[in-house]
């Protein structure tokens, strides 16, 4: 919607934000869910079939509280999370916030020096894992871990397993904690790890308040369109990513609907999901929508319990969108646009007749929207195409100890220069064109350019590269390397993907070397990306 900001041109939701009920995030999600819902399943394990209901949920999240209140965890403290989606996920990071601690999740296909830094990066004070992921931990000798599981004989100071801090805070005799301590809106509750628009990963500190906005602005999408109290939901977004934490799972619990807890993702598991859970929800990413239209499997279960297919995180062709609208003729196809510095920005309904294939939909309460000329700084008009600014109270306060890079990336006005390229047309609607940001979506993971440019340099044979993304069915983005070899060295494709493989985790791996003469760069130094964006498209 077009509104007019003095001389600015600046785009609105037409619905009002409510105002926050709450100044804690857990409070938020479980105060009425659960009192209201009390009998009414939570969650559901999906590998065992073990259901919580939110009552238990409650219990589960208060002794929880209790126990890392007796193990010293205190108000402020950062909590690292890394864990596969399991119930015990939302448990400790409910439990973690209602203490008004910190809760940093981290990607369990980290490399051991992607977390070493994390924890370092987070100031994590504790540590809550998975026996299978203990090993990253190796060189924190001191660091308290608290292990979801059972125990194992590990040489690292092990304080105690979740399902046993009842335990722990009964013979603390801190079962029965008097008063949380009081957080204020604008603390923050989570540290997400993420590149940005440029550079190595920072931790981007979200606010209770940044979160309490988001999930309302979600439940208040028209009846239907997001997920009422009768759903069943299908968890498989790894909770790590604001994704899968706050559109997923905690919308989900505020709303008293159940939510199915997937911990790793593979299509067929996927289906038989859908089908034993009756899941009605499937909240899940353009690569698996691709493999879902392309799949014979599809067609050996029964998937008529779905009602909404919604995707995000990345951009999704129109084919592949058209594909899945004519294979689930049933169901709304919604999709999704965020980021992790601000964890909803627009939503839309795919309308069939108006062919809105390609949009992101309208903004959600509470989005404000500049689209900036590039080169001028200027708000511009409907249709015109610039960077989209962003204004919200889901806006992150910033990275971590990082204030240059939060300086580059939230100006003073609080607009937060999101890296997009797009546009709204005249209705309203929200279109993505291009991203000007250096990140590549693999599978809708992040693989940070610069990351892998630092590695390559570090090989004798190599002078110089540059890493862009080039387009691909499946994955969306390639991470490819245009490599310089240094003079009478003939390393080889192969060779240099090896280099990189073993050093990174999987999904941050160089998909395709392409060896060159130069890498175009501006006076001062900088990779001239864009240009070879276009070459290789040029020549493709
Ligand atoms: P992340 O911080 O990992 O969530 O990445 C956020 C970025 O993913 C956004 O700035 C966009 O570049 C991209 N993105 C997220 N959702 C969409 C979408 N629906 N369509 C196109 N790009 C998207």
């Amino acid at each position: 919607i077009l509104d007019k900001d003095g001389d600015e041109i600046v785009y609105r939701s037409l619905k009002p934000l409510p105002p926050l009920a709450h100044s804690n995030l857990a409070s938020f999600i479980l105060q009425d869910a659960c009192i209201k819902y009390e009998t009414r399943t939570a969650m559901v394990n999906g590998a065992t079939g073990v259901e919580y209901t939110y009552g238990e949920l409650r219990e589960w999240v208060a002794s929880t509280a209790a126990g890392l209140t007796a193990l010293g965890v205190k108000q402020h403290d950062v909590v690292l999370v890394l864990s596969p989606n399991l119930p015990e996920f939302p448990v400790i990071y409910l439990a973690v916030l209602f203490l008004g601690a910190i809760v940093a999740p981290s990607n369990p296909l980290g490399t051991e020096s992607d977390i070493v830094k994390q924890v370092k990066q987070s100031n994590a004070r504790f540590v809550v894992t998975v026996p299978e992921q203990l090993s990253k931990f190796q060189t924190f000798g001191r660091i308290p871990i608290i292990l979801i599981g059972i125990t194992i004989d590990a040489p690292i100071t092990l304080f105690s397993e979740l399902k046993n801090l009842k335990l722990v805070a009964e013979d603390a005799g801190a079962e029965n904690i008097p008063a949380y301590p009081q957080t204020q809106a604008n603390d923050t509750c989570t540290l997400l790890f993420s590149s940005g628009t440029t550079g190595l990963s920072k931790a981007v500190q979200l606010t209770h308040a940044n979160f309490i906005s988001a999930i309302t602005a979600y439940n208040t999408l028209e009846p239907g369109q997001s997920t009422m109290e009768t759903d069943v939901c299908l968890a498989i977004i790894p909770m790590f990513h604001v994704y899968g934490l706050g559109i997923v799972m905690l919308a989900t619990l505020e709303r008293g609907a159940s939510v199915v807890i997937m911990p790793r993702y593979s299509l067929p598991q996927m289906l038989s999901y859908i089908e034993k859970y009756r899941i009605t929800v499937a909240t899940i990413v353009p690569p698996i929508i691709v493999s879902l239209v392309k799949s014979a499997e599809v067609a050996k279960y029964d998937l008529s319990s779905l009602r909404i297919i919604a995707t995000g995180a990345a951009s999704l062709r129109q084919d592949t969108m058209e594909a899945c609208a004519t294979m689930f003729p049933q169901c709304i196809l919604r999709q999704g646009y965020g980021m992790t510095e601000l964890p909803l920005i627009s939503f839309s309904v795919v309308e069939k007749e108006r062919l809105q294939w390609g949009s992101v939909g309208v903004l959600v309460p509470g989005i404000e929207v500049r689209v900036t000329d590039a080169e001028t700084g200027k708000a511009l008009p409907p249709l015109a195409t610039g960077e989209l600014w962003i204004r919200a109270p889901m806006v992150m306060t910033g990275y971590l100890n990082n204030p240059e890079a939060t300086a580059a990336t939230k100006d003073s006005q609080g607009w937060l220069h999101t890296g997009d390229l797009g546009y709204v047309d005249t209705d309203g609607l929200l279109f993505i064109v291009d991203r000007l940001k250096e990140i590549i979506k693999y599978k809708a993971n992040q693989v940070a350019p610069g990351e892998l440019e630092s590695i390559m340099l570090t090989h004798p044979s190599i002078l110089d590269v540059a890493v862009i993304p080039i387009p691909d069915e499946e994955a969306g983005e390639l991470p490819c390397a245009y490599v310089v070899r240094r003079e009478g060295t003939d390393i080889s494709e192969i060779h240099v993907m090896d280099f990189v493989g073993k050093q990174v985790a999987p999904y941050k791996k160089v998909r395709k070397v392409i060896f060159t003469e130069s890498i175009p760069k501006s006076n001062t130094g900088k990779i001239l990306r864009r240009i070879l964006i276009e070459r290789h498209n040029r020549t493709q």
